[in-house]
């Protein structure tokens, strides 16, 4: 055991490979259906929205699949990225406990998104994809798009959630200086959006409305456009194991193993992508941490979600997957961590939960803000919002271990930095923020609008 703060590879160590849960998964996958006939989706329906390699991601069951040159290049620009022990955040809390930490706020926009969108876009471009349709929640996924697109020379249009884009103006400004085209959703772009804007003219939005949008444009564009998604589906969650495998190195250099690996969920890409290579050791490997997924209570799919199959956007125009979700008409209250405001969870992250590989915890907006104020005190970054919820817990299990003298390592994915979340924090300062309650009738409400699928019992 070393008492080195920062642990960094070089380039040549960013990994070869990503790591395939689908070959370990514990459980049966469940079929994925077409949003129409409620039958498993062909090949053929996905195409429209997808290239075809990234379809056979979707459901390869190779454990280790090979990340491309051209992907693995632009890696370089901000790959390997660093893991730090939070020394100075252990001292104030006066725990036993060390604290690791693993930054995708270092990568050129922000967070972790681009893990995937360089991939998505590379494989679009080897595709012969001219233009891409994408949502974006706190504008995150937006910006990582938009750079990868840049830099494959592929268009790009955004659905940016309505509250996010006035929240978090500048996140419009970082996909344009990229090359994107930026609509507030609900928009008036698409069909869907004139819709949800003639019930609701001043909707929030919601990561399902902007998801149904940008899934409409590129349906209906003939196959000139394809559709790239932020997160929850298998092939994100795949790329983004860049996280873990990297993660895994550098706890050797430190001559550590976590006893607690911990990541916030959204959709389940940032965890999951830090989180599945340590569940591979746990399922595989002899090992035993405790692996706990954190989410808002405001939006509590896997404490609170019914494990179902359900739509993946509101208009119903997604494919159906089981997953925990809150139903797909439920909008979420406006939080500002925009990125966790998603009524489902990706159905891999979703099946492990239910088998009792995951715990999942939920943790409320007020208590997330003190935990990350208390983190950029003691250790400089200032969290985005979202990875606020993975602090909270960090800073939860080490009081723990305080109050019990244990000795526990715990490991979080600190997701991005929370340099354009300054609304939010300014908010929290003058003690404006609030606590929303679970919102039981709105979530009993949705529920109430499921798809009633007949699979055969597994
Ligand atoms: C988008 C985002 C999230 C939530 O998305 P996941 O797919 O659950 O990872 C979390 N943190 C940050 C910084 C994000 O940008």
């Amino acid at each position: 055991m070393s008492d080195r703060m920062r642990f960094l590879l070089d380039e040549t160590r960013i990994p070869k490979a990503w790591y395939n849960i689908n070959a370990d998964m514990p459980v049966p996958p469940q079929p994925v259906l077409h949003p129409g006939t409620l039958a498993p989706v062909t090949p053929d329906f996905l195409s429209v929205l997808f290239p075809m390699s990234i379809i056979m991601q979707e459901v390869s069951t190779e454990r280790w699949i090979e990340i491309p040159k051209p992907v693995r290049d632009i890696y370089r620009l901000w790959r390997p990225t660093p893991m730090h022990r939070a020394i100075r955040l252990e001292k104030m809390l006066d725990t036993p406990a060390h604290i690791y930490y693993k930054y995708e706020g270092a990568s050129p926009v922000g967070s972790h998104k681009p893990n995937t969108a360089v991939a998505q876009a590379f494989y679009n471009k080897e595709a012969g994809t001219k233009a891409m349709t994408t949502e974006t929640g706190a504008g995150q996924w937006g910006a990582a798009l938009a750079m990868a697109c840049n830099f494959f020379g592929i268009d790009l249009q955004v659905f940016m959630v309505n509250v996010s884009y006035h929240q978090k103006p500048y996140r419009r400004v970082v996909m344009e200086n990229y090359g994107a085209k930026v609509f507030s959703s609900p928009s008036t772009y698409t069909q869907y959006g004139r819709s949800m804007l003639a019930q609701e003219p001043d909707s929030p939005g919601s990561l399902g409305i902007a998801i149904s949008e940008a899934v409409e444009a590129a349906a209906v564009s003939n196959g000139a456009k394809k559709y790239g998604i932020g997160s929850v589906l298998g092939h994100v969650l795949l790329h983004q194991t860049v996280i873990g495998l990297e993660a895994l190195d550098q706890m050797e250099m430190a001559g550590e193993y976590p006893d607690i690996v911990i990541g916030c969920a959204g959709g389940g890409s940032n965890f999951g992508g830090f989180a599945l290579p340590f569940i591979h050791r746990n399922l595989t490997g002899g090992a035993s941490a405790r692996v706990i997924a954190v989410e808002p209570a405001s939006c509590p799919s896997l404490t609170k979600g019914k494990y179902t199959f359900d739509f993946g956007d509101t208009a119903a125009m997604a494919p159906v997957v089981k997953m925990y979700t809150l139903g797909h008409t439920f909008i979420p209250p406006g939080i500002h961590a925009g990125g966790l405001r998603y009524h489902g969870m990706a159905p891999s992250i979703s099946a492990l939960v239910n088998h009792g590989d995951i715990e999942a915890r939920a943790v409320k907006q007020i208590e997330t803000f003190n935990a990350a104020v208390m983190f950029s005190r003691a250790e400089g970054i200032i969290p985005a919002p979202e990875s606020a919820h993975a602090i909270r817990t960090a800073i939860d299990e080490a009081l723990r271990c305080k109050a019990e003298g244990k000795k526990e390592v715990i490991a979080f994915n600190l997701s991005g930095h929370g340099h354009f979340d300054m609304g939010a924090y300014d908010a929290f300062h003058q003690g404006q923020l609030q606590d929303y309650e679970y919102p039981v009738h709105l979530v009993e409400e949705a529920m109430k609008h499921l798809p009633q699928v007949n699979v055969p019992k597994d």
